[in-house]
């Protein structure tokens, strides 16, 4: 990078640079975000340097050309904290000194005639970590409520195996793993003492057998949090947006029905099970679902989330508004409202097959310009295609609502549009659908719908008042009826 020339670079690309460490949140947080913190960046080329700012702006940098940045006591230690080590044995006096320093830089820069900050302080002699099982953890907000934590009762037995009676000491410090309830489940049983007995939180130092991420996903898998409730999956059947899946047959194995819905204590999630012996499998609500979708690690999008997405989709909230609105990512969002727009195209596909005209009923025909395409590579004064749709609809019947795509010709860039259906649209249409049907066609006065068809009477509408002299009195009616 020609840093010495171009000393700045601009927001976007600093933006673009940051974009792993911010992830995918939206453009106003990373603005609330960039208004109050100062960012640094050291690439292998250059350090870029933001202060505070709620402003897009240039963003300074500097090529550097030292060959390491890091001192070479240091090394040692970042290359363990690479590979997961333990932490050094001095750590936490290392932290207090950082602190102290910073403490002290601040003091120096916002009240240089206070008193210096000391420069090392010494860790305090013993650390004594309480330790919780995670269930714990998952409902303490509920159970904090009723019972402080007692951080001077003993940390739960680190291991035990299944169905070996506790020993000793008791194995939750202040309250009993199996006592407490999720407090998003107010109708499932308590997680057993069974589940979570090697569940206990790793100590500090404590090196994890997987990696942090891989850890992190897993515990948020368990977590009970994101299950969608029986409520709202029964709300989503009644209004047949789920189906109901108790007594089909299994979309899997295709030989037996599935059960009831019940809650799999090893999955978390509430789920239909199939009853053929050698299949068994769990079904969830929403699987096979044609606008609800599944989805594992950060690809997983609570049901209670899509369903609110989908409830802005049929409101008519936009998609760019939906994110702000539910505080969500832009991703499901975009999946929700993509999956309805193909739902709906199928559901249309598909009922149009079942549609006949007949019976001497009415039948209204007319066609709209939907869009139009102006190419301005072609000098040919005719470079303007439109996108023309007919639709046809017996009266009084709007679910007989037949769409058809036409072709009309190009047209000069001012033409105020495409002009009335071809005979050669409609031709097909008319034959395939309504010739010997037995129909009263309706229409404008386009002349490729006074074509003739036996079993199809024409009558179409003149979008003219007409005068007429009654008792000597003017008199207009709106519209007259042609036969033909
Ligand atoms: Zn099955």
């Amino acid at each position: 990078m020609p840093t010495d020339l171009n000393p700045t670079i601009s927001h976007e690309s600093f933006m673009k640079m940051i974009r792993p460490a911010l992830g995918d949140i939206t453009d106003v947080d990373k603005m609330a975000i960039l208004k109050r913190s100062v960012i640094v960046v050291i690439s292998k080329t250059a350090i870029y340097w933001r202060f505070p700012s709620p402003l897009e702006k240039q963003v300074k940098c500097m090529s550097w050309h030292l060959p390491d940045i890091v001192k070479a006591s240091a090394k040692p230690i970042i290359a363990n904290y690479k590979k997961q080590g333990p932490p050094p044995s001095n750590h936490e006096e290392r932290v207090l000194w950082e602190n102290a320093w910073l403490e002290e830089a601040l003091r120096q820069h916002d009240r240089p005639h206070a008193p210096a900050v000391a420069p090392h302080v010494a860790a305090p002699p013993q650390v004594r970590v309480k330790r919780e099982r995670i269930a714990f953890a998952r409902a303490l907000t509920a159970q904090t409520l009723r019972d402080p934590i007692n951080l001077d009762s003993p940390s739960p037995s680190p291991k035990r195996h299944r169905g070996e009676p506790a020993s000793g000491e008791p194995a939750s410090a202040s309250v009993p793993a199996s006592s407490i309830p999720n407090p998003e489940l107010p109708n499932t049983r308590a997680v057993s003492q069974e589940d979570d007995v090697d569940d206990v939180i790793p100590a500090v130092g404590a090196c994890p057998e997987l990696s942090l991420s891989q850890e992190l996903e897993n515990i948020m898998d368990e977590d009970g949090m994101d299950v969608a409730s029986p409520e709202l999956i029964n709300m989503l059947k009644k209004a047949h947006i789920l189906p109901e899946w108790r007594g089909q047959t299994c979309p899997r194995c295709g030989k037996r029905k599935m059960g009831a819905l019940q809650y799999m204590k090893t999955h978390k999630v509430w789920a239909h099970r199939c009853n053929y012996r050698e299949c068994h499998k769990f079904l969830q609500p929403h699987d096979f679902h044609p606008i609800f979708y599944m989805g594992a690690g950060s690809s997983h999008t609570p049901l209670q989330v899509q369903a609110s997405i989908l409830l802005c989709a049929t409101a008519g909230v936009k998609e760019t508004a939906t994110h702000l609105v539910l505080d969500v990512a832009k991703k499901p969002v975009e999946t929700i409202y993509t999956n309805l727009e193909v739902a709906r195209s199928r559901y249309v596909e598909a009922k149009e097959k079942e549609i006949s005209y007949g019976g001497w009923r009415d039948v209204e025909v007319d066609e709209v310009d939907v869009g139009r395409f102006v190419d301005l590579s072609i000098r040919d004064t005719k470079n303007t295609s439109w996108e023309q749709w007919g639709g046809m609809v017996e009266r009084g019947n709007a679910s007989s609502l037949r769409l058809f795509r036409l072709n009309p010709s190009k047209t000069k860039k001012n033409a105020p549009g495409p002009g009335p259906i071809k005979k050669r649209d409609w031709v097909p249409i008319a034959k395939k659908y309504l010739k010997n049907k037995n129909v009263v066609l309706h229409s404008d006065g386009a002349r490729a719908y006074k074509m003739t068809f036996p079993g199809v009477i024409h009558c179409n509408v003149v979008h003219k008042k007409k005068k007429q002299m009654v008792n000597g009195k003017a008199e207009y009616t709106t519209f007259l009826f042609m036969f033909n």
